[in-house]
Parts: C-alpha cells; structure tokens; sequence
C-alpha cells in the first residue's frame, strides 16, 4: 500500500486486534464461569432447592460445550478467516446466553429466607463481574452486558426486598458495579489507544522502510536496495545451482535530452523507462535504478537464450516509448551470466557493464553478451 494508511484500514486491523485478544483473554472464562456456579452449589447444597441446582447446572453445561464450540472453531480455522465480521456476532451470542443462565439461575436459586445464601450468591456474581473485566475488556460492550446479566437479577430483587440489610446489600453491590463499569471503559480505551498506536506505527515504520528503499523518480528500487537484494538472488541461485543473468541498461545520448528539452523532460523520460521496466519482468526477477540513467536487472533461472530476447524485446519497449516532444529513444544493454562467469555478484556486474560499453562502442540501441 503506498501513502498514508486510510483510517479506515488502520480500524479495521484494530477490530481484528481486538478480536483476537477477546479470544487470548477470555479462554480460563468459559470453565471459571461454570467452576463459579458448581462451587456455589456445593456450598449452598443444603441451602439450595436440589432440582433448581440441576437445572441450572445441565443448562451452563450446555452453554459452557457451546463455548467451547466456539473457541475450538476458532482455534482450527485459518488466520485469514478470523475476522470480527464472521466472528464478533458468534461470540456476543454464546456470552451472552451463558451469562444469562447465570444471572438468571442464581435469581431462580436465591432463597428468600436465608442471608448467608443470599450474601453468597452475590459475592459469587461480584466476584463474576470482577472477573469479567480482565476476560472481555477489549469489547467494553460485552463487559457491560456480561456484568449486567451475571449481577442484575439478583440485585435487583434483593433491592425490593423488606430487609434493610437486603436493601444495603444491594445498593452495595450497585456501587461496586459502577466502579467495575468505570474501569472497564479505560481499560478497553486503553486497550484500543494501544492497538492503533501499534498498527499506526507498524504502518509508519512499513513507509519509511519502502521509502530508503525505493528511487523515488521511477519508483524501482534504489542502488542499494537493488545491491542488496541481488546478493540475496545471487546466493539463492548459487545454493540450488541456477543460473543468473545480469542485465545493464545505459540510456543513449541522455544529456543530449537534457540539453535539448530540459532537465524535467529528461525526469519524465526516466520516469517511463521506470514503468516499462517494471512492467516488462516477472516477480522473481530483481531491477532497480543503479546510476542517473543506468538501470540494472538480474534474472534468475533464465538461459542466455531467454535471458538475450528479453533483453532484445525490452530495447524495442524503449525504442517504441513516445515521450513527446523527445523522439527516437534509445538504450544499450550489455548481459553477463553465471553461466560464464562464475565468482560473485561484484564480478558478474563488472561484465555486464563492460558488455554495455561494447554495445555503446558497437553503435549503441543493442544488446552485447560477454563472452
Ligand atoms: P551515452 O550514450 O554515452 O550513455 O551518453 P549519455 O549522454 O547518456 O551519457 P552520460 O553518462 O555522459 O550522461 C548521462 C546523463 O544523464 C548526464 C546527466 O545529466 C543525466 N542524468 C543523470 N541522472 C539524471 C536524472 O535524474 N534526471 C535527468 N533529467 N537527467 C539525469
Ligand atoms: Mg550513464
Ligand atoms: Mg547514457
């Protein structure tokens, strides 16, 4: 991508980010919810009605399976398929049907007359709600309505209740919750500054990379760019024993362009020879601007044969450019091979350019081969 990063590339790999961390966070969730809830049961066993017990346990067990679902899913599919759109609405529905056949068992198991239980109950939904904050934070939304769904029924009926203390202990509860809401919003916020922070630099440091790569008037890579990732070609070729050819392109007669028409129709010119090249090779080959008017191009796994007609068919590109008002362009070529030349990339650029100096010397608007 070239440029600034659209804001809305930059959100779209934060809504993945988020996902992602939701799903790294969450996991120790789907057992703690239901470890929380058996826990319960078995403190209050002789407190609770045994058949409510049953029901709630069966119910989160088949809650907790289809998250588990989810989680096992997601930890198969590809990378390429985890995305927010295909996964944000299964996860929103598979929490929130869990955490409301928490919230709403523990409201069908509370008893009316018993404190401890009913201190019990909601210490176990606080201490849910707690927990919730460091599982979903990076989705605020599923924080609150996990929180809401785990605390409020029973809240909400203790705060009807007669008792005083029942009363007490509900809006207790409801100031706890307004704190854990609070920092459930800066956590996520902060969560999300710290994604966009990450891609937006991560974008920035791509740029600068790209730009010290790149010869910003023709937009093929620079000469050290080039140099180095023709070493890189160079040692691949040589450890699977392929050949390498190297191309050296001089334009003709280039001051004379400038001299001529200017030196901004001379950039122009360089320009399109830029879009020709890097038109006229595949991904594997590797070309760049090595001097003003001096191209370099290296091809690998390529035969003189093949590596000559390129070279051929890219002199007639050239010949046949019209860049007006500078007519009859013209470019000489001179191409080597690890075929004949065989101790290192230094050596095999060498020949090639001392091959263009022959073609320059033949006449020039041709190719010459080393020998
Ligand atoms: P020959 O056929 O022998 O190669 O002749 P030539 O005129 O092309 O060769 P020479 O090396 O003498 O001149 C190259 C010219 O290329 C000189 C310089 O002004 C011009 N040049 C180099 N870089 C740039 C550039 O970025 N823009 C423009 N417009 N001209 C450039
Ligand atoms: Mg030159
Ligand atoms: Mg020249």
């Amino acid at each position: 991508m070239n440029g600034q990063a659209p804001d809305c590339f930059i959100e779209a790999q934060v809504r993945t980010d988020r996902l992602h961390q939701l799903f790294r966070q969450s996991f120790s969730a789907v057992f703690g919810s239901y470890m929380a809830a058996a826990m319960l049961c078995w403190l209050c066993w002789d407190r609770f009605d045994h058949t409510i017990i049953l029901v709630w346990l069966i119910l989160l067990a088949g809650s907790t399976l289809l998250r588990i679902l989810v989680f096992m899913t997601w930890f198969r599919c590809p990378q390429s398929d985890r995305t927010p759109e295909r996964w944000e609405r299964r996860y929103w529905v598979s929490l929130t049907l869990s955490a409301g056949i928490w919230g709403l068992g523990a409201l069908a198991l509370i008893p009316t007359d018993d404190r401890l239980s009913q201190a019990l109950v909601m210490l176990f939904t606080v201490g849910m709600s707690v927990s919730a904050v460091s599982c979903y934070s990076a989705y605020r939304y599923m924080t609150w309505a996990s929180i809401g769904l785990v605390l409020l029924p029973c809240t909400i009926w203790l705060l009807f209740q007669p008792s005083s203390m029942q009363v007490g202990m509900a809006l207790a509860v409801l100031v706890f919750s307004s704190f854990v809401a609070g920092a459930t919003r800066k956590l996520s916020d902060a969560l999300e500054k710290a994604f966009r922070l990450t891609r937006q630099m991560e974008h920035a440091h791509n740029l600068s990379a790209r730009a010290a790569q790149t010869d910003e008037l023709t937009g093929l890579m620079n000469r050290r760019a080039f140099f180095e990732h023709a070493q890189r070609l160079y040692d691949q070729c040589k450890d699977n024993q392929q050949p390498l050819c190297a191309l050296m392109l001089d334009m003709d007669h280039f001051k004379d362009i400038n001299d001529t028409y200017g030196h901004q129709t001379g950039d122009e010119v360089l320009r399109q020879i830029g879009g020709v090249i890097s038109a006229s090779f595949r991904q594997s080959d590797v070309s760049g601007r090595v001097g003003g008017e001096e191209f370099a191009v290296l091809l690998p796994d390529t035969s003189v044969e093949v590596a000559r007609d390129i070279a051929e068919q890219l002199i007639k590109a050239i010949a046949g450019l019209i860049t007006e008002p500078v007519l009859g362009l013209t470019a000489s070529l001179g191409m080597a091979s690890t075929l004949t030349v065989g101790q290192d990339l230094h050596h095999l650029m060498n020949t090639a350019d001392k091959a263009l100096y022959r073609a320059k010397a033949l006449g020039r608007n041709q190719v010459a081969v080393a020998p």
